[in-house]
């Protein structure tokens, strides 16, 4: 059988500019664009919401059926989290569920109670995907691997600029420090830290802005993709 739909995997720290990159991507090229990190920041608020500590191994395993997560797009191709019923997408992105998402991903329960929800996706649409371990769990087999990065305190300008602008108050140096936190964590769990796949290639976009990194990443994907 010949090949059905391509997928793009992008890794990488927190606020490297992903979801940024990937989201103009897809709709440059036409691809579904899932946001996995979301998908994490749906447990973490679930979790919450139910008064369990992610670190509650236990409780998170009683609870994690009880999960029913879809993912959909609006008009504009934006991705939208739907758990047990409700749209819970603009609840999702505060610094609580930030760290709760990645507390949360670091349980066994939770990764593989995801894992085929993602794969799924993949196997029905032409996808970029951004993550953590796309390249080296989810996808293994991606036809291109991208591993984003840049300077802790570059990524931390950033998302402290993107607070500022929506209204959010913010403390640089709070922010940079829930950043290498949160790197940490990511990169030194057990299960699927994150790293980068042997076949990804690494772009740091510390110098580049939206536009150069955009384009520096079609170069990657059209060397694997005929776009
Ligand atoms: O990408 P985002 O910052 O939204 O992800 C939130 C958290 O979810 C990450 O810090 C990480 O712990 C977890 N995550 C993961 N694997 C993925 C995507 C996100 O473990 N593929």
């Amino acid at each position: 059988m010949g090949k059905q739909f391509y997928s793009v995997a992008i890794d990488g720290p927190a606020g490297a500019g992903k979801s940024t990159m990937a989201r103009i991507l897809a709709r440059e090229l036409g691809f579904v664009y899932v946001d996995t990190g979301a998908i994490y920041r749906s447990v973490a608020y679930f979790l919450a919401l139910m008064g369990i500590s992610p670190k509650d191994t236990d409780g998170v395993t009683r609870l994690i059926d009880e999960i029913n997560l879809q993912i959909t797009y609006d008009e504009t191709g934006a991705q939208r989290m739907i758990l047990n019923g409700l749209d819970i997408s603009g609840e999702i992105r505060t610094p609580e569920i930030s760290k709760g998402a990645s507390l949360a991903s670091a349980q066994k329960v939770v990764r593989s109670f995801l894992l085929e929800m993602q794969r799924e996706v993949a196997r029905r649409h032409n996808v970029i995907m951004d993550g953590r371990d796309i390249g080296t769990v989810v996808l293994p087999k991606a036809d291109v691997k991208i591993y984003l990065t840049a300077s802790a305190e570059i990524r931390a300008e950033r998302r402290y600029a993107e607070m500022l602008e929506k209204g959010q108050k913010a403390d640089f140096k709070q922010v940079l420090q829930e950043i290498v936190q949160r790197d940490q964590q990511d990169m030194t769990r057990a299960i699927a830290p994150l790293k980068m796949a042997a076949d990804a290639v690494k772009l740091d976009t510390s110098d580049l802005d939206i536009a150069q990194s955009v384009a520096q990443m079609k170069d990657i994907i059209a060397r694997s993709i005929p776009l």
